[in-house]
């Protein structure tokens, strides 16, 4: 097998969960993680003879999020009935919007290996979510939560413009960052308010026509997504090469074996009788409407990286991987505007915080501590009441158990000694413990100065501040 001898041809449908503080289509709470079913009406349990009513926020975040990806809003959209049965879905049919989306054919631009290259949307619809089915843990049976019934959903599909797992995983970023930005969801992938339904096929190099896909649903990390299309890829090859055919197939990726599994081939292809909801009225948008949510339309990650660059004077990887995360730029120029050291605080997010980030498998929403407090952190190194590696142990304390970092040192002890004759004290100590060094430093070799500034902090727990300690050894060295 040469999988250099084909093309990966990738399509994204992503549902983005809103983050409306009510259903779509009945006043019942939208939020994530209360007790089953406690967040449900009439509506969104579809007894007989409720009526839904269009949530007009939802509206207003799809416009925003079709605004943002570069495309046309519709001036004139509905809503439509998706019919399938499932016991998550008490109406039996999803309201969803079938041939007149609110927004079609936009972009999202992504860079890979230096070059932009845009990926075309082919539209953003609304729609409600389904309950959740769990399966009980006593009995043998499954147990409906409806909470999530009827929570708001933008579906945002992509035409087949991805050609690599990378590309996919930019996009993505991308994506959820922009809809970070805009403030229209939270984009939680391990809460699922973030999910991609990912196509995958293959074709010959130079073949024009593309492949058959394989579509594997609902996939909420980009781990497993990666993982994923890089298995899938590879087997649709194998079959290929091997003379077979590739089946148009729902799959399921299990990622504990690493394996994909058919859950449902064409021939069962459902047939959804889509037609337009009579309970709902149409969608008609005004000029004026679209005009006002475009121009509220916050700065956006390329632009606020482009004005990074010239406020900041910051780095272009730096600017980059700052704003690709809104709670993590926001984190910046809160702390900034407290200590007004913006390449101290760059460099901490940047250095450290990502580390930690990384580490942990947290993502930047998950970071405890606020600017303010990272902004004091600064402030106290700046103001040398706490040495940089003192610093390191205040940023861990900050991720542990958030409080004022002022609090925090003086509970612990860790104002950094600046006092001379503490400082002198230490250093007449070291000294006096090693002999060999003062002879090294005289016979000329300057790293002995470096070893005995190690000592005095460890004699210290790092508290002493190190210029003076510096300061301080080369005097007593050279009398
Ligand atoms: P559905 O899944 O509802 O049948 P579509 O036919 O519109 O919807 O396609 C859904 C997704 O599949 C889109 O993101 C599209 O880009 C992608 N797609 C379509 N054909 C292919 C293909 N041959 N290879 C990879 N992706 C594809
Ligand atoms: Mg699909
Ligand atoms: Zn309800």
């Amino acid at each position: 097998m040469l999988r250099e001898d084909y093309e990966v041809i990738i399509g994204l449908e992503v549902h983005s969960e809103l983050s409306t503080k009510t259903k779509i289509f009945c006043s019942c709470p939208t939020q994530f993680g209360a007790e089953p079913n406690t967040q449900t009406c009439p509506i969104c349990m579809a007894m007989p003879g409720t009526l839904p009513v269009l949530n007009e926020k939802v509206v207003e975040y799809a416009v925003r999020a079709g605004l943002a990806t570069n495309c046309k809003i519709s001036r004139n959209s509905k809503n439509d009935r998706k019919n399938y049965f499932y016991p998550d879905l008490p109406k039996s049919y999803q309201i969803s919007q079938f041939d007149k989306p609110l927004c079609e054919n936009g972009y999202v631009e992504i860079e890979t290996n230096g070059k932009k290259k845009k990926i075309r949307l082919t539209r953003i619809h609304i729609e409600e979510d389904a309950g959740k089915l769990n399966h009980d843990e006593f009995g043998g049976g499954s147990l409906v939560d409806l909470n999530r019934a009827g929570v708001p959903l933008i579906e945002i599909v992509s035409e087949p413009d991805l050609r690599s797992s990378e590309e996919v995983e930019q996009y993505l970023r991308k994506l959820k960052s922009i809809l970070e930005y805009i403030e229209v969801s939270d984009c939680k992938m391990q809460e699922g308010s973030l999910r991609a339904d990912v196509n995958v096929s293959v074709r010959k190099k130079g073949d024009q026509k593309l492949g058959t896909r394989t579509e594997m649903k609902n996939m909420n990390s980009f781990r497993s997504i990666v993982r994923a299309i890089e298995y899938e890829v590879d087997r649709q090859i194998n079959v290929l090469e091997e003379g077979g055919k590739i089946e148009q197939e729902t799959l399921r990726w299990d990622d504990v074996s690493g394996k994909t599994f058919s859950m449902r081939d064409k021939e069962d292809a459902q047939d959804y009788r889509y037609f337009p909801d009579p309970d709902l009225v149409a969608i008609k948008l005004s000029e004026e409407y679209i005009g006002d949510i475009k121009n509220s339309l916050p700065e956006l990650p390329e632009s606020r990286k482009e004005r990074y660059l010239r406020e900041y004077e910051l780095s272009e990887k730096d600017a980059k991987l700052l704003t690709s995360s809104k709670y993590l730029s926001d984190l910046f120029e809160n702390a900034t505007k407290i200590c007004n050291n913006p390449k101290s605080v760059n460099n901490w997010i940047i250095s450290d915080i990502s580390r930690i980030l990384n580490e942990t498998e947290m993502e930047p929403i998950q970071i405890p501590f606020d600017g303010n407090q990272l902004g004091k952190l600064v402030i106290l190194i700046d103001k040398g009441t706490i040495s940089s590696s003192i610093g390191k142990k205040v940023l861990i304390e900050l991720f542990e158990n958030p409080r004022d970092p002022e609090e925090i040192i003086k509970e612990k002890g860790w104002i950094q000694i600046s006092d001379e004759g503490a400082i002198k004290e230490v250093v007449l100590k070291i000294l006096y413990e090693n002999p060999q060094s003062i002879a090294d430093y005289k016979g000329g070799k300057d790293k002995a100065l470096g070893f005995l500034v190690g000592q005095a902090m460890k004699e210290t727990k790092g508290k002493a501040n190190p210029q003076m300690l510096n300061k301080m050894f080369l005097e007593e060295l050279n009398k």
